[in-house]
């Protein structure tokens, strides 16, 4: 390659030597979208929707702007619209209309999940829906388990998880979603769901779950903060990766359809690592912090639609390879 002299000031006076010129493939957007490596479709997305009693406001959640409260009518609402946009999963998130200390409402038949289920299911047979199951939505102290001296119980809350999922299976769920991180839930649900002769429902594991400051506008969504101590002696440290593996490796053996990292931007590593270990769809978890920092921004010139494109591709990158 030739190099042009210093003095040369004139930018079109001499062409450089190159054989290889990678922007010959940037030229125009018919050559981009015929080069790129990974596409990101409506079908690989999953919409989140956080379903309340009837009786509450249909209100935006002030920490995620864009995202509401729905009541079931609502939430059939705009998986209809998520449908017409090309999105086939939706995972429904419920705040009950009372909570005790061991989240019993979880499994109440007649529950805001429970119902848009069967609404959605109903209106849109197609849709995939899956039931996020953990307790956290449904306890009065705001942990994912039941309480024994201060931290949560393991094995106790175990049973209680089997049920909210197989009650949400009963309601028609394609898939549940264990995001509370105890140990050997996911052979629990997998063998409540089996007895309850579901086997056909699968499992989608939040198998590396780490703590994070990332859920804080979830909490505000799902109204679960937790009203003392923290979740760390569950959810993972974020500065383990091998640990991480051991966790999605124990969730693959006890029946997990699909294993899921979350959150997603911060742990690409982890998400990369999950790709190249398991052989299971892998999930990539872009929470609510995510998407409020996004959202967040005040700066004009930032276009947010393209922003968030670009960490989808990012992810689905990560999920591909
Ligand atoms: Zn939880």
């Amino acid at each position: 390659m030739r190099i042009l002299p210093k003095s040369d000031t004139s930018p079109s006076t001499k062409q450089a030597d190159l054989k290889k010129r990678p922007r010959r493939l940037r030229r125009s957007e018919s050559i981009r979208a015929l080069v790129r490596e990974t596409v990101v479709r409506p079908e690989d997305l999953i919409y989140p929707l956080f379903v309340v009693p009837d009786n509450r406001p249909h209100v935006e959640i002030q920490s995620m702007p864009g995202v509401f409260h729905n009541r079931v009518r609502e939430a059939v609402e705009e998986s209809l619209r998520a449908y017409d946009a090309g999105i086939r999963a939706v995972l429904l998130f419920g705040l009950p209309e009372s909570k005790d200390a061991i989240g019993s409402a979880s499994w109440d038949p007649s529950g805001p999940v429970q119902s848009a289920i069967e609404a959605i299911k109903n209106k849109i047979p197609q849709m995939c829906v899956m039931a996020d199951v953990c307790l956290c939505e449904y306890t009065d102290h705001g942990h994912c388990g039941v309480i024994d001296s201060q931290d949560v119980d393991n094995d106790a809350t175990l049973p209680l998880l089997a049920k909210q999922a197989v009650s949400f299976a009963q309601a028609g769920a394609d898939f549940v979603a264990p995001s509370d991180m105890m140990d050997g839930r996911v052979a629990a649900i997998r063998d409540a769901l089996d007895e309850a002769s579901m086997s056909e429902v699968g499992i989608m594991a939040y198998s590396a779950k780490f703590a994070s400051g990332f859920y804080g506008p979830f909490r505000e969504a799902a109204e679960s903060t937790p009203q003392f101590g923290d979740r760390r002696t569950y959810q993972m440290d974020p500065a383990n990766v091998r640990e991480a593996l051991r966790e999605m490796e124990l969730d693959v053996e006890e029946g997990a359809d699909m294993i899921m990292v979350k959150p997603a931007l911060a742990y690409l590593d982890v998400i990369r690592a999950a790709r190249e270990n398991f052989d299971l769809p892998v999930a990539a978890y872009n929470v609510s912090g995510e998407y409020a920092m996004v959202k967040a921004e005040r700066d004009p010139d930032l276009d947010q639609a393209r922003r968030r494109r670009s960490d989808h591709h990012v992810l689905r990158r990560g999920l591909r390879y």
